[in-house]
């Protein structure tokens, strides 16, 4: 048995990503990419490597049996290994989704989707770590999911993670703002980049469009998955504290009441953020369909730390009774 699974497996991956990283003369994360592609082919696909480098390496990879470990255990080490590179090239657009958050969602979403196989979109993929997480917290369920993320480097991270962990995920490296040829999905999930959408012609397309000057690419991409999920689809979404306020709300507000039933909206703990005006909550909708129905109430929840344990368990408790009283 491993005493330390994830962090044996951080040190692999930070060892060879650090050798990688001198020989390559690139940066931490490019090196992580490369070194998550061979330890998944188990091969050294770098062929500018010299010969001592080569034999590191092997001996590095040799010393590990990806299959001796859970895809959460290679999900968090992978996890770990990228907060890493994030630390040394901070872009604040970038910021992976923090892992408490994830699992939370992960129990939403396991808790909301009834189907026993089903197929998930995330819109603003990243590395892949929201997704993998909420795949990870589906018992006893078949997902298949579509990852769509505009960065290049991100988006090989996150193909890289889901190839690791062996889920099946389809990636697209576009904009998803722009027409998305994707198979309709079940449910979705997202951190939502938050701000300006730049591209004033294509925000025309949305009905969440500004009336002047640039949209707010949170509401485009609450729309755009509106759009790709199936009738009676539910959206988990990370949104900023101040959406429903700003100028552009009411716009907002006029949509959802016309195209989702609003299930509930719960504050993460202001201690997860620097200052108030950074602060998120999750957010979640159901696409209106034929024989969708609203429910009772919407769910509002203040979430506690989400480090204290039985705090968070209240919650959760609450959450089921909320669900049994106003889903059954
Ligand atoms: N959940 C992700 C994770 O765990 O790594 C993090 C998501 S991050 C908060 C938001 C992501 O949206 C960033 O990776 C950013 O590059 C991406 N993004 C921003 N605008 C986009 C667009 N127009 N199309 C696709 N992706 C976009």
């Amino acid at each position: 048995m491993k005493i330390a699974p994830v962090e044996d497996l951080f040190t692999i991956f930070n060892e060879t990503a650090t050798i990688m990283q001198e020989e390559l003369q690139c940066t931490y994360l490019e090196a992580l990419a490369e070194t998550g592609e061979n330890l998944f082919h188990e091969s050294i696909l770098q062929d500018e490597l010299s010969e001592l480098t080569v034999k590191r390496l092997k001996k590095s990879y040799e010393s590990v049996n990806l299959s001796d470990y859970t895809k959460e255990e290679i999900r968090k080490s992978f996890q770990l290994s990228i907060l890493k590179g994030m630390k040394e090239n901070v872009q604040p657009n970038h910021q992976m989704t923090p892992d408490a958050v994830g699992m939370l969602i992960g129990y939403l979403v396991d808790k909301f989707v009834r189907e026993t196989s089903f197929r998930l979109l995330d819109p603003a993929v990243g590395t892949g770590n929201l997704l993998t997480t909420v795949m990870n917290h589906q018992k006893d369920k078949t997902v298949e999911a579509t990852g769509i993320e505009i960065d290049d480097l991100l988006i090989k991270l996150a193909y890289i993670n889901a190839n690791l962990q062996e889920h099946p995920i389809q990636f697209f490296n576009q904009d998803s703002l722009e027409p998305l040829f994707i198979e309709a999905a079940d449910a979705a999930v997202s951190d939502l980049p938050i701000g300006y959408y730049p591209n004033d012609v294509r925000s025309a397309e949305y009905k969440l469009k500004a009336d002047e000057g640039h949209s707010y690419s949170h509401h485009l991409f609450i729309e755009q998955s509106i759009n790709h999920v199936k009738p009676g689809g539910y959206l988990f979404f990370i949104i900023p504290n101040g959406m429903f306020e700003s100028e552009q709300a009411p716009k907002l507000h006029e949509y959802l009441k016309e195209n989702a039933y609003i299930q509930g909206l719960l504050q993460l703990p202001l201690t997860m953020f620097k200052n108030e005006k950074a602060a998120k909550s999750i957010f979640i909708l159901q696409k209106k369909g034929e024989g969708v129905t609203p429910p009772k109430q919407a769910l509002l929840v203040n979430l506690p730390s989400l480090s204290k344990t039985t705090e968070v368990e209240k919650i959760l408790k609450k959450i089921d009774a909320w669900y049994k009283e106003s889903k059954q």
